[in-house]
């Protein structure tokens, strides 16, 4: 049986990272995939874990060899997916799942028309901005940016197959965990 492949999006702060993290420990046949990015690590980000920075040169030449499944310019910064490793774990039967903005989202949905997307909605924009400080990664300008962009974010989510609003974290946990048990549950049954 092959894998399937998810996308979660939502603006930056709304925990999506907070909340993969813990939907991929209970479901060990699920893994996110490392995205490629120019962006700097900030101070506690060990490369490799969460991305694999990388020079713009490099972005671009990797781009320019077909290297990713999909890939954007978000907060001046770009970031993409690398194709080769998504497909050797679908291949093995693994579920895959792509942490990325909507941008890659509308990629995933042409090129891959039977991934499931997911989106996390904040439950207001104060509770957001409050999320993006509480991280304290962010100077006052970047929170500015991610903000804005945030506002642009949530217009895409009706285009999602689901939306998840990540208010109670657990409540949130438990209805990403059912999106993807109910979709390798119909798979099995194919
Ligand atoms: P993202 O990956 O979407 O940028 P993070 O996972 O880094 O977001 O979460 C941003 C901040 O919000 C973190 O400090 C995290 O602990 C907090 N957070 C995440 N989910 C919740 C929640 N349901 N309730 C309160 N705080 C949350
Ligand atoms: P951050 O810099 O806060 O980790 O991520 C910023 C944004 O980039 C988030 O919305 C995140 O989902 C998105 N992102 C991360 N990796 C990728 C990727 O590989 N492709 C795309 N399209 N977006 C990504």
């Amino acid at each position: 049986m092959r894998g399937s492949l998810f996308v979660v999006s939502g603006p930056s702060g709304v925990g999506k990272g907070t909340v993969l993290r813990r939907v991929l420990e209970r479901l060990p046949h699920a893994r996110k995939s490392v995205s490629v990015t120019t962006r700097e690590p900030g101070p506690r980000e060990v490369p490799g874990d969460e991305y694999f920075f990388v020079e713009e040169d490099e972005f671009q030449r990797r781009l320019a060899s077909g290297e990713f499944l999909e890939w954007a310019g978000v907060h001046g910064h770009r970031y993409g997916t690398p194709a080769a490793w998504v497909d050797d774990q679908l291949a093995a039967g693994t579920d895959v799942v792509l942490e990325i903005d909507v941008q890659g989202g509308r990629q995933v949905r042409e090129k891959r028309p039977d991934g499931c997307l997911v989106f996390l909605s904040p439950p207001s924009m104060e509770e957001l901005e409050r999320r993006i400080r509480g991280r304290g990664r962010d100077d006052e300008a970047e929170i500015e940016r991610r903000l804005n962009v945030a506002r642009r974010e949530l217009d895409f989510a009706p285009d999602y197959d689901h939306n998840v609003v990540n208010d109670e974290l657990e409540s949130a946990v438990e209805q990403v965990v059912e999106i993807l048990r109910r979709r390798r549950e119909g798979e099995a049954g194919k």
